[in-house]
C-alpha cells in the first residue's frame, strides 16, 4: 500500500516475516504471544462462514496447539491509543494543525518519502495499536511473567503488509537493545492458508468451549470501538470533545472514502471542531495539496492509505472478482459494526491504564522525527 514506493531493502524485510519464521520464533522462545487484529477476525469469519466469536476461538486454539501462551486482540491496544488521542489534540496548537493519525504505516511511509517536511511534524506521536501491543508484551507482560524481553516472542496477524515494515523500524526495539518489540507480522491471508492446511477446524470450536485456557480470544471476545473497521480515532475525538464541551455534531460524506465531521457550539452556532477521515491515496494526495496551499482547516485527520481502510487492507482475504470483493467487504464491515454493539471494553482499559506505571505509559509514544517536546512528559503521566 506504500504508494508503490517500496525499496528492495524493504521487500526483504517483508519477505523474511513468513509463517515459517513465526513458527520458528514460537519454538525458540520461552513464551510466545500473538496479537490479532479484529479486521483479521472479521475477514476470516466471512471467508470461513463462522461467527467472529467462533473464529476468535478457532484462532486461539490454532496458536495454542503451536505453543503460544497468550493470544490478544489488538483492539485492546487500540483503546489505549484512542484514550490518548483527544488529549494530544488539545496539546497541539492551532498553527500546527491538522494533527494527522499515525496508525497506518502505509501513510507514514508515504509521508516520510514524499512530503517529509510538511507531513512528519504533524503526525501523531501516539504509537499504532500493533506498536503499543509490542511494547506492552515485551515490557509489561514479560516482566509480569518473570522473563526477559529476549525470552519472549511476539508476533502479530494484521490486514496489511506494511505492518511488517512498521515492526522492523528501529524505534520499535526494546530500549537500548536490538530486540524487536514485534518480532514478526503475518497477514490475514497468510494465516488463512495455514488454517485450511490443518484439519479439524470445526471441532476446534467445540473443544475450545470446554477448556479453561483463557485469553481474550479464546473466550471469543473481540473488542469493538466506534469508527468502523479502521482507525476510529476521529470518532473518538469527536465523542470526547462533545462529552467535555457539548455541541451539535454534523457529518458529511464527501466521497466513498472521505468523511468530514464538524461540531457546532450550541450557543453561538460557530464551528468549534473539524475532523476528517481520509482513506485511499487519491484522497490523501488531495489532502496534501490543500495543506500545501494552507486551505486545509481541519483540526484532526484520520488518514488511512487503503480505500475502505484496514477492512480492505492488502493482506486481507482476497477474492477474484470486483463484485465478490465488494460484497465480502460489506460483510466484513457489517460484522465489525455488530461487534461494536456487543462489547465495551472502555472501562477495563481505563482500569488497566491506572495500573500501568509511568515507564510503561511512555512506551505508548513514538516520534517519526525528533521534536523538542516529549509528548509523554507534556501529558504529565
Ligand atoms: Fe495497512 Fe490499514 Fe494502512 Fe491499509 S489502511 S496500509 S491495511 S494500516
Amino acid at each position: 500500500a506504500c504508494n508503490g514506493c517500496i525499496t528492495s531493502a524493504e521487500t526483504v524485510l517483508v519477505e523474511e516475516q513468513s509463517f515459517g519464521r513465526l513458527l520458528e520464533g514460537i519454538r525458540n522462545s520461552k513464551m510466545a504471544v500473538i496479537t490479532v487484529s479484529p479486521q483479521t477476525i472479521t475477514s476470516l469469519a466471512v471467508k470461513l462462514e463462522k461467527t467472529p466469536e467462533d473464529l476468535a476461538k478457532l484462532i486461539a486454539s490454532f496458536f495454542r496447539r503451536h505453543g503460544v501462551k497468550y493470544v490478544l486482540d489488538s483492539s485492546f491496544a487500540r483503546q489505549f491509543a484512542h484514550s490518548l488521542a483527544y488529549e494530544e489534540l488539545l496539546l497541539t496548537p492551532s498553527t500546527s494543525r491538522p494533527l494527522l493519525s499515525s496508525a497506518c504505516p502505509g501513510f507514514v511511509c508515504y509521508a516520510e518519502k514524499s512530503h517529509g517536511e510538511l507531513l512528519i511534524p504533524k503526525i501523531s506521536k501516539i504509537r499504532s495499536p500493533q506498536a503499543i501491543s509490542g511494547a506492552l508484551v515485551k515490557g509489561y507482560l514479560a516482566k509480569k511473567e518473570g522473563l526477559s524481553p529476549c525470552d519472549v516472542f511476539h508476533a502479530a496477524v494484521m490486514p496489511c503488509f506494511d505492518k511488517k515494515l512498521e515492526a522492523s523500524r528501529e524505534q520499535f526495539r526494546v530500549e537500548g537493545t536490538e530486540i524487536r518489540e514485534t518480532d514478526c507480522v503475518v497477514s490475514t491471508a497468510e494465516l488463512l492458508e495455514e488454517l485450511v492446511k490443518e484439519e479439524g477446524v470445526a471441532e476446534d470450536v467445540e473443544e475450545e468451549k470446554e477448556n479453561n485456557w483463557t485469553t481474550s480470544l479464546s473466550r471469543g471476545i473481540i473488542i469493538g470501538e466506534d469508527g468502523g473497521a479502521s482507525g476510529g480515532y476521529a470518532d473518538r475525538i469527536v465523542r470526547d470533545f462533545v462529552a467535555q464541551n457539548g455541541g451539535v455534531v454534523k457529518t458529511s460524506k464527501l466521497n466513498k472514502n472521505m468523511f468530514s465531521t464538524t461540531v457546532e457550539s450550541t450557543t453561538t452556532g460557530e464551528i468549534v471542531l473539524r475532523v476528517a477521515k481520509v482513506y485511499g491515496f487519491r484522497n490523501v494526495q488531495n489532502l496534501v495539496r490543500k495543506m500545501k496551499t494552507k486551505k486545509e482547516k481541519t483540526d484532526y485527520v484520520e488518514v488511512m492509505a487503503c480505500p475502505g481502510g484496514c477492512a480492505n487492507g492488502g493482506g486481507q482475504v482476497r477474492y477474484e472478482t470486483m463484485d465478490e470483493r465488494e460484497k465480502r467487504l460489506a460483510q466484513v464491515e457489517e460484522l465489525y459494526e455488530a461487534l461494536l454493539r456487543g462489547n465495551s471494553w472502555e472501562e477495563s482499559v481505563r482500569e488497566e491504564w491506572k495500573r500501568l506505571d509511568t515507564n510503561y505509559k511512555n512506551l505508548l509514544f513514538t516520534d517519526y522525527k525528533p521534536v523538542e517536546t516529549n509528548v509523554a512528559q507534556t501529558l504529565k503521566w
